[in-house]
């Protein structure tokens, strides 16, 4: 059965919510964290409390992204156009792996959700530099995330932190999309009940092995030769 998702239907809207690499991301994100920099009012404030507001913006990061995979992009939608919608980055991510278009987030993904997800800190704190040092903490892991997510996609890696993660995330794709969530760390799926570690047995298929960006790259230069 073909798969009918927006972005299917609509494939400019990649141009918006999608970016083609970490690198375009970065160019979009900084006018952000630039404004964010500028409003965290580093230099009245102690190095606990900076300490302290960053680290939860990281931890609220890795939060996020186990609860937007499994909430947001896994849920079962009541209506079909909710399903083509929320699920036409991500589905149409596991339909098609080699489709590199949309490995990470864009523009208007980011500007979209992170005054959603910055707000419950200022409604806390009512204090917009201290909701400024949490976001940036949550900012800085999301891109980390971003690059860890492209790179699982590059190529395979053979031990590590890349390679223990890709066989984690590999593993929701190819075996359990109902299971093991995080992208970047496991923390979440532990706490909340959706840890597999069936990943640990599990090798990557050759068809999955095939999508990878180096993989296509070096097709592409047979098919050229
Ligand atoms: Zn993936
Ligand atoms: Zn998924």
């Amino acid at each position: 059965m073909k798969s009918q998702f927006t972005v299917e239907k609509h494939p400019w809207l990649i141009k918006y919510f999608a970016s083609r690499n970490p690198v375009h991301l970065l160019v979009m994100i900084l006018p952000l964290v630039w404004y964010l920099v500028s409003i965290s009012n580093f230099g009245s404030s102690t190095i606990l409390s900076t300490s302290i507001f960053v680290s939860l913006g990281v931890l609220w990061w890795t939060f996020l992204e186990y609860a937007i995979h499994r909430w947001g992009y896994h849920s079962k939608y009541p209506f079909k156009w909710m399903h083509d919608f929320f699920g036409s980055f991500h589905l149409y991510h596991h339909i098609d792996m080699s489709d590199r278009r949309v490995y990470n987030a864009g523009f208007f993904m980011v500007y979209l959700i992170a005054p959603v997800v910055l707000f419950p800190m200022w409604l806390m704190t009512q204090s917009l530099s201290m909701t400024a040092q949490f976001g940036l903490g949550t900012i800085g892991t999301y891109y980390f995330y971003e690059w860890v997510h492209f790179l699982l996609h590059y190529k395979v890696f053979d031990g590590g932190y890349l390679g223990w993660i890709q066989q984690y995330h590999f593993f929701h794709h190819e075996k359990r999309p109902d299971k093991n969530f995080g992208n970047s760390n496991a923390l979440w799926d532990i706490l909340l009940g959706t840890y597999d570690e069936g990943y640990k047995k599990y090798s990557m298929s050759l068809k999955a092995q095939a999508t990878m960006i180096t993989a296509k790259d070096e097709r592409i230069d047979i098919e050229h030769a």
